[in-house]
């Protein structure tokens, strides 16, 4: 917690205000106590997913059955289809041990798609892909690259190469793709424009994650992503997934899971959630799914904070921002998670990059103790994000009895918010009961690592891993 003193240094605060940051304070802090509490619900979810199909938390096989050596080779395209960007690598691991030549290209992926049609969808990415290749291989490209998909949703795999989509998250709505299968759609768009591309791996980002940071470093376990989602994935073996019994797999061999721990409590149990939180959900185009996601990843927090300012400015006790228009705090999503991040960032001793940033964003004029009230809140939804993200990873953790271990961690929160690490890494000590000269994010016995690139690297890698079996398993 913000220690008392340095919030009483830049003004004494009204009354009225400063019993809003006290109702706030309230409603946001989650106590090491309730972080425990929280992480057992976990952990008990990550194993009923591995038993039962449709249970909270899908826990997918994802079919990458091993972690890299370091000495994988070969050229691969990796695609990339995440929230703002649409990224296209060509990635060649070279024979050196863990290390690559990349080469990529980004796309902006225009905000209606997200609520478009499947063939808009489709013929938008397979565009993308044909410039990639005729830009770098020219138009006598004919033989078929092999491609590594990082598909960042939920899916359900019987094949590498396949996927059926469990649900949109992250906003995207597009209608038709919802329990299908991604693949034949997409394969379809590339055959049209006769771009010459094989589709060898199906991978979430988390799993890339895992598999690109391992290439470099053999004690990492986890891959997470904490960005505009937020989830992760770990191997597995297969004997310890009751789900895939029937299949009569070799119970030691590894089978990477995608946890899609995003959903976790979508049924109310145990998070505490505020009222913000609810209105977040019922207003999302998915209502009552990936609730988890909701009150922690980096498309949330922005609207979170809205919410609350908008909630003060009406309440006739508190009343902020008085008799101003704010009728731009009321569009929905107008705030993202890098105008908290920014506000975190600003110097405590005046808050004037905050006044500012409300000025030009926003066309409000904020009083001195509006800003300390802005800051709070800001520390206060950023500080929760981090510690309830921490009850993902301890989950994992204490699932498979890992006491010490290597996380890679990627995405906008994990790089860029302030303090998140550290935060997280807190967080972490108190779940884990860690001795107090721990948990201050280097050093740590489960230790988070800004990760090797994932949709990148690790599509490849995952797609280099694929073909090798596949190989073998012919010969
Ligand atoms: C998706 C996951 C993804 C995560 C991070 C979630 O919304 O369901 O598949 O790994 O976001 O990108
Ligand atoms: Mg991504």
């Amino acid at each position: 917690k913000t220690p008392r003193s340095r919030r009483g240094s830049l003004t004494d605060l009204p009354q009225s205000l400063s019993s809003q940051i006290e109702r706030l304070e309230e409603l946001f802090t989650v106590s090491g106590e309730k972080l425990k509490e929280i992480t057992n619900h976990f952990v008990s979810e990550l194993e009923k997913g591995l038993r039962e199909e449709n249970s909270t938390i899908p826990m997918n096989a994802t079919w990458c059955m091993e972690f890299p050596d370091g000495n994988e080779t070969g050229t691969f395209l990796a695609l990339d289809m995440g929230g703002t960007n649409l990224r296209v690598c060509e990635v060649t691991l070279t024979k050196e041990k863990g290390e690559f030549d990349i080469i990529q290209s980004k796309y902006r992926m225009p905000e209606e798609l997200k609520t478009g049609t499947a063939d808009e969808l489709w013929g938008y990415v397979a565009d993308c892909l044909q410039q990639f290749i005729e830009y770098h291989h020219g138009q006598e490209q004919t033989e078929q690259l092999p491609l590594g998909f990082t598909f960042s949703y939920p899916a359900t795999q019987e094949y590498i190469d396949h996927g059926i989509l469990q649900r949109w998250t992250k906003g995207f709505d597009i209608d038709g793709v919802e329990g299908k299968d991604v693949v034949p759609p997409f394969e379809a768009a590339l055959k049209e424009r006769g771009v010459p591309i094989k589709l060898t791996a199906l991978v979430n980002d988390t799993t890339g994650t895992m598999i690109a940071s391992a290439y470099t470093d053999p004690l990492m376990r986890i891959g997470c992503i904490f960005g505009t989602g937020c989830n992760a994935a770990y191997m597995e073996n297969c004997g310890s997934i009751p789900k895939l019994a029937h299949m009569n797999l070799d119970p030691d061999l590894p089978m990477a899971i995608n946890c899609e721990y995003g959903a976790f409590d979508s049924e109310h149990k145990v998070l505490p959630r505020t009222p913000y939180d609810i209105i977040i959900d019922k207003e999302s185009p998915r209502p009552d799914q990936q609730a988890f996601e909701k009150m922690i990843a980096g498309l949330y927090l922005g609207e979170i904070f809205r919410l609350v300012l908008l909630d003060l400015h009406q309440k006739p006790e508190c009343g902020i921002f008085k008799g101003q228009d704010v009728s731009k705090l009321k569009k929905a999503y107008s705030l993202d998670s890098g105008f908290l991040a920014a506000i975190e960032e600003d110097p405590f001793e005046n808050l004037s990059e905050t006044q500012d940033l409300f000025q030009n964003t926003l066309s409000i004029a904020c009083t001195k103790p509006e800003l300390e009230l802005i800051r709070r809140l800001a520390e206060l939804i950023g500080t929760r994000a981090a510690r309830l993200s921490a009850c993902g990873v301890a989950a994992i953790c204490k699932k498979k009895g890992w006491t010490t271990c290597h996380v890679g961690a990627d995405g906008s929160v994990f790089n860029k918010y302030p303090h998140f690490k550290v935060r997280g890494a807190e967080a972490l000590k108190e779940i884990l009961d860690w001795p107090e000269d721990k948990g201050k994010g280097k050093g740590d016995p489960v230790e988070l690592f800004p990760a090797e690139d994932g949709s990148g690297v690790g599509a490849a890698l995952i797609a280099a891993l694929t073909l090798k079996r596949v190989d073998v398993g012919q010969n």
